[in-house]
C-alpha cells in the first residue's frame, strides 16, 4: 500500500481542512468529508470556507492538481482511502463535560463503511477527546459497525493536533512534536509513515497517554496566560507595566517568554472547553482539579476589567457610543468562538451602550451572534463620533493607527486590552494590565 496511501478526513473545519491541505502538500491524496454541503462545494471550487493565512492559495493550487477533493459521502471517503482521520467538533456541554455526539456519529458511520473494506484500514482520532474516549467510545462503535475486531480487523490511533488558529498551516507543516497514540505497533507504523517527511520528534504512546498529552498541554498554556493576567492585574494596581515585568520573568529559561502576554484573557474553540473538560473528567475520577477551576474563574472575569476601566473613565455607559476594535479571539483568524469580544459587547449592550465594531476578518461570524450592533468597514470608520474605544484583538493593522485617526472620536478614552497600539503613534491610551 505504501506509495499509494490515501487519506480521508471526517470534518472539514479548521483542523480537518488544514490537515488535508498539509498532507496533500506532502504528496498524499486526500478526501475531505463533511455533512455541510455548502462547505464541501466551496472546497471543491477551490475556495476555503475559513480564513487562515496561506490556506486559500494552497487549496486552490492543490485542487488544480487534483490532490484534494471534498464529499458529503462518508462511505466513498472511507472506501477510497487507507487512513481516516476523525476531525469533528468536541464542544462542551453546559456542565463542562465533552459533548461526544459528533464523535459517536462519525465513528458509527466509519464502522459501517469499514464492513465493506477488504484491506487494512487505520482510523485516527484527531479531535481533542478526553482520556479513555478512543478506547471506550470510538473502538466499540467501529467494532460494532464493521463487525471486525480492532487490531486484526483494522488499526486505531489517537493523533492529537497542536496547530494554532492564525498560523494553522504553518504549524501543521512544522510541528514541535508529533504524538501518535496507538492501539498496536501496526496502527502506529501506518500513521508514522504519513509523518516521515516532517522534521519533528515523533512520540509513540498508548491511546490514553496521547489523549492526555493534548489536555495537559492546552491546560498548561491556558494556565500560563492566566498567570500572566493575574500578575498583570496586580501590576495595574501598582501602576507598573506587566510587560516590563514579564520580560524579566520570561528570560528565565525554565519559564520562557511565550504565553506571558497579559490582557483580557484567552478565548477560542480550544482552551476554554479543554480546561473545562479536564476539570470535569478529573471530577468523574474523584479528583478536584482546583488549580484548573481557578484558571477558568480568573479567565472569565478578565474581559470585564475593560468595562470597569471604561466606566471609571466615562461613567455610565447608557447612550454612549463605543468603538470596539477587534472581534476575533486572536489575530489572523475569523474565528469568534469564546472570543472575549462576545462578553464585552454583550455587557456593553446590557449597560445601554451603542456599539460600532470593526474586525478585518471576523465580522461575518460575529454578526451571527450580534446582528443588530453597528459594523464599520475600517477601524477609522468605527472611531468616528465614538465616546470611547476598546481594543479587543491585536490585529497588526491596529499598530498603524495614529492620534490623527483617534481624533475623529467625540471622546478621548481608549482602553487597550491587547497591547495592539503603538505608543509612538497614539497618545494617552490606558491598558488593562499596564
Ligand atoms: P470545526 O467546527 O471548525 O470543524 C468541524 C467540522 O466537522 C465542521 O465542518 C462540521 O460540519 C463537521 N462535522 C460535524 N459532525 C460531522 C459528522 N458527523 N461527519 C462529518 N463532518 C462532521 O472544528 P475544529 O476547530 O476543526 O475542531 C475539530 C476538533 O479538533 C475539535 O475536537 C477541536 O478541539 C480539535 N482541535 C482544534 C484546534 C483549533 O485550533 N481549531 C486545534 C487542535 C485541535
Amino acid at each position: 500500500m505504501r506509495k499509494q496511501v490515501r487519506i480521508s478526513l471526517i470534518g472539514a473545519g479548521y483542523v480537518g481542512l488544514t490537515t488535508a491541505v498539509g498532507f496533500s502538500k506532502k504528496g498524499f491524496k486526500t478526501i475531505l468529508m463533511d455533512i455541510d454541503k455548502e462547505k464541501v462545494e466551496r472546497i471543491n471550487s477551490g475556495e476555503s470556507p475559513i480564513y487562515e493565512p496561506g490556506l486559500r492559495e494552497m487549496l486552490k493550487e492543490l485542487r488544480r492538481e487534483g490532490n484534494i477533493e471534498a464529499t458529503t459521502n462518508l462511505d466513498y471517503a472511507v472506501s477510497e482511502s487507507e487512513i481516516t482521520f476523525i476531525c469533528v467538533p468536541t464542544p462542551s456541554r453546559r456542565n463542562g463535560d465533552t459533548d461526544l455526539r459528533y464523535i459517536e456519529d462519525s465513528s458509527k458511520a466509519i464502522g459501517k463503511a469499514l464492513r465493506l473494506k477488504e484491506h487494512y484500514h487505520v482510523v485516527a482520532v484527531k479531535s481533542t477527546v478526553p482520556p479513555e474516549t478512543t478506547e471506550r467510545v470510538v473502538i466499540p462503535n467501529l467494532e460494532e459497525g464493521s463487525g471486525k475486531k480492532a487490531g486484526p480487523g483494522f488499526g486505531v490511533c489517537m493523533n492529537p493536533e497542536f496547530l494554532r488558529e492564525g498560523s494553522a498551516l504553518e504549524d501543521f507543516l512544522n510541528p514541535d512534536r508529533i504524538v501518535i497514540g496507538e492501539l498496536d505497533p501496526r496502527s502506529g507504523e501506518t500513521l508514522a509513515f504519513l509523518y516521515r517527511g516532517f522534521a519533528a520528534p515523533v512520540l509513540r504512546t498508548s491511546l490514553k497517554v496521547a489523549e492526555m498529552i493534548k489536555y495537559a498541554s492546552n491546560s498548561f498554556l491556558a494556565m500560563k496566560i492566566t498567570y500572566a493576567n493575574e500578575i498583570g492585574n496586580i501590576c495595574k494596581k501598582l501602576g507598573i507595566d506587566a510587560y516590563e515585568v514579564m520580560k524579566g520573568v520570561g528570560l528565565d529559561s525554565r519559564i520562557s517568554p511565550h504565553f506571558l502576554r497579559a490582557g483580557i484573557g484567552f478565548g477560542g474553540s480550544c482552551f476554554p472547553k479543554d480546561v473545562l473538560a479536564l476539570v470535569s473528567k478529573a471530577e468523574k475520577l474523584g479528583y478536584n482539579a482546583s488549580l484548573l477551576k481557578e484558571v477558568i474563574n480568573v479567565n472569565s472575569r478578565q474581559p470585564y476589567r475593560m468595562i470597569d476601566l471604561l466606566k471609571k473613565r466615562i461613567g455610565s455607559l447608557k447612550g454612549k457610543r463605543i468603538a470596539v476594535l477587534g472581534l476575533a479571539f486572536k489575530p489572523e483568524t475569523d474565528d469568534v468562538r469564546e472570543s472575549p469580544a462576545l462578553r464585552i459587547v454583550s455587557e456593553l449592550i446590557r449597560q445601554g451602550a451603542g456599539v460600532v465594531a470593526y474586525d478585518p476578518k471576523a465580522m461575518f461570524n460575529f454578526r451571527k451572534a450580534f446582528p443588530k450592533i453597528g459594523y464599520a468597514e475600517s477601524a477609522k470608520e468605527a472611531l468616528k463620533g465614538a465616546d470611547a474605544c476598546l481594543v479587543v484583538t491585536e490585529w497588526r493593522e491596529f499598530r498603524d493607527l495614529t492620534d490623527d485617526d483617534f481624533s475623529a472620536m467625540r471622546g478621548s478614552v481608549i482602553i487597550e486590552g491587547r497591547r495592539a497600539l503603538d505608543p509612538k503613534k497614539v497618545d494617552g491610551f490606558e491598558g488593562v494590565c499596564w
